[in-house]
């Protein structure tokens, strides 16, 4: 495995300041030397890094791959969504244009069952080659694994591969959902500089109006920033600190709490 320092600017969609030392997995055999305790990175579109002397792991290209095989889509783990969705409307594959704009990987939609629009990638879902460090690689069908909200019972495991259900349509179809999905989300949030919603939404209420409504729409803490189009989102920089970002994340749950009595609960992942 190659051993790299790299910038967090690089590896987390918010652009966040710092660096870490990450392990990049080459091939199957390298999961034999993963320790007990771990992370692994996808795109860093829901992730934050507090602790930076963690076991920082990154699968490589070599797991970025896409086919159709036996009526499965078959995604590597490192496919990242964008390149997906070149595939789907080169080959007018349908039921996955709710990710569009979604700036993850496959695996870690999988790992956080990423959704939109009334779907997630759960639903899709006919096998996931894992590893876990309790069990090695094993290929989980569709039963056995659980997929929430914006989880799954992959704590502990790296997803290697996902094979999901698809249907065939016209691909101008496709490319019109996907161009309306993109215009959807621009209209009401950003699609940059982000790490998408920091909380997930309360029980018949939206995190960002609970946010809103306490008056935090544009805080900003040095350079990080609640979003003053959707205040579930913190917008940061190269130069934006994780304490900074931590400080808006713990203001925010303090006032909602304050005002409404809701405990929100964070999406995003902070290691
Ligand atoms: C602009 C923007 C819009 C977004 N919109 C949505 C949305 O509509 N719906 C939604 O659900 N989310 C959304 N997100 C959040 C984010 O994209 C998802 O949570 C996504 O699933 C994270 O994937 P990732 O590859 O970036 O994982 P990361 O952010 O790198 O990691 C997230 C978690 O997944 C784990 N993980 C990553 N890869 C693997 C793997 N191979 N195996 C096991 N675990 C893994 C990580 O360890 C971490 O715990 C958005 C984010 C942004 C920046």
């Amino acid at each position: 495995m190659i051993e790299k320092r790299v910038e967090l600017a690089k590896l987390t969609t918010i652009h966040i300041k710092g660096q870490v030392d990450i392990k990049v997995i080459e091939n199957l055999d390298d999961f034999s030397k993963l320790p007990e305790s771990f992370t692994v990175f996808g795109n860093g579109s829901n992730l934050l890094v507090k602790n930076r002397n963690r076991n920082f792991y990154k699968l490589s290209d070599k797991f970025s791959y896409v086919r159709i095989e036996d009526n499965a889509l078959i995604c590597g783990a490192s496919l990242k969504i964008s390149t997906l969705m070149r595939f789907l409307i080169e080959n007018s594959i349908s039921g996955f244009e709710f990710m569009a704009g979604v700036p993850a990987t496959v695996g870690g939609a999988v790992f956080m069952n990423a959704g939109a629009f009334f779907e997630s990638i759960g639903d899709k879902i006919l096998y996931a080659t894992v590893f876990c460090a309790s069990r090695g690689i094993v290929v989980f069908e569709k039963d056995k694994l659980n997929f929430g909200y914006r989880c799954s019972n992959l704590n502990n495991c790296v997803v290697i591969e996902a094979g999901f259900l698809y249907n065939r349509v016209d691909k101008n179809f496709i490319k019109e959902k996907i161009a309306n999905n993109i215009k959807t989300r621009l209209a009401k949030a950003h699609l940059t500089n982000t790490f998408g919603s920091v909380f997930k939404n309360p029980l018949g209420d939206y995190a960002g109006r609970l946010i809103e409504e306490s008056g935090l729409k544009g805080f900003t803490k040095n350079s990080a920033k609640i979003s003053d189009k959707h205040a579930n989102y913190i917008l940061g920089s190269k130069q934006t600190d994780i304490d900074d970002v931590l400080f808006l994340i713990d203001r925010a749950k303090e006032m909602v709490f304050k005002n409404f009595g809701v405990e929100l609960e964070e999406e995003v992942k902070i290691v």
